[in-house]
């Protein structure tokens, strides 16, 4: 059993806090609203009135919060993790965001002779309440080391992506690839269709031909070929446009950074920045397929 301090408790810090306490963890969990502490109590949490209660004598901190600027003020504001937390602890962030904030914050997190690794999952509220996250760990071995079995309680898929923000690159890279992959998808069905031939006879074709992609054969945009899809749920999420376009957009951040040419990545942010420009970005990613097909 380890003391683990979990700050931000929302649709997927909640139910992975509610993981922790589950398996015997002396868990205690914070976040600016009552209500996301009051239902960490009931999973079997201890109440955290402040970050600095929360971390100060905890063995292992874990954040899931929205953004970069989030967690660059948890970490090393004077409430904060850093400035509080107990010698020796270990800090995992699971919150995906920009590669230079996850850097910064790490270094100086090590620098006070802290061990910590970025930790940015892949799964969403399904698999964060059923316990099977795929992690994508950034830090040196040893901290990798310590947070696996704290991860394992959380996910089933845990990698060690390399040095520190390494796994926010393997998160947004991935999800740049994906968003890419969806589009180009989206625009093979439709010119299939247009051109006479039927989704369920490309699909068939192309899933078994040089074309196929996950996008396809898992999570087909076109109704009908792959049942359990979400277009043939009207594109109700699923992945929402919403956080695709967030990651695309930390995608372009950092390869504008690392000058990277990512010449389609750029595309498909500004084909998702439209589904958003035009009140869509709640539908499923997939649902892309509208804006190829001009039914918006
Ligand atoms: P969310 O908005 O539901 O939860 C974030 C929580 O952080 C909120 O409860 C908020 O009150 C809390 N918070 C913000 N600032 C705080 C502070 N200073 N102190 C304490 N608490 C604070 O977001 P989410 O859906 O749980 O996502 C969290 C992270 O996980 C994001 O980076 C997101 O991109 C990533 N992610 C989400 C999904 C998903 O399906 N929801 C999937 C993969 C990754």
């Amino acid at each position: 059993m380890t003391k683990i301090g979990f700050i931000g408790l929302g649709n997927m810090g909640g139910p992975m806090a509610a993981n922790l306490a589950k398996v015997g963890h002396d868990v205690t969990a914070t976040d600016l609203s009552i209500s996301a502490i009051d239902r960490a109590v009931d999973a079997g949490c201890q109440r955290g009135e402040t970050v600095e209660a929360t971390v100060s004598d905890a063995d292992v901190v874990v954040t899931m919060l929205p953004a970069g600027k989030h967690v660059r003020s948890v970490y090393t504001d004077d409430y904060g993790v850093i400035a509080n937390a107990k010698d020796g602890a270990l800090f995992i962030d699971s919150s995906t965001i920009d590669v230079d904030s996850a850097r910064a914050v790490i270094a100086a997190a090590m620098d006070k002779g802290f061990a910590m690794v970025d930790a940015p999952v892949s799964g969403g509220v399904a698999a964060a309440s059923a316990g099977t996250l795929t992690f994508m760990t950034g830090g040196d071995a040893d901290a990798f080391a310590r947070a696996k079995p704290i991860l394992e309680a959380m996910g089933k898929n845990i990698f060690h992506a390399g040095d520190a923000g390494n796994g926010q690159v393997a998160k947004i890279a991935n999800n740049m690839l994906l968003g890419t992959t969806m589009i180009a998808t989206c625009e093979a069905f439709n010119l299939a269709e247009k051109l006479g031939l039927d989704a369920q006879t490309f699909f068939d074709i192309s899933s078994t031909a040089s074309g196929q992609s996950w996008s396809m054969t898992t999570y087909c945009p076109a109704p009908g070929p792959v049942p359990a899809a979400p277009s043939n749920k009207d594109y109700q999420p699923g992945f929402a446009v919403a956080m695709m376009l967030k990651d695309m957009r930390l995608a372009q951040e950092a390869a504008h950074g690392a000058k990277a040419a990512t010449p389609l990545g750029a595309q498909a942010e500004a084909l998702y920045a439209l589904m958003e420009s035009a009140g869509k970005d709640d539908l499923d990613f997939s649902g892309v397929m509208k804006l190829i097909r001009g039914d918006l």
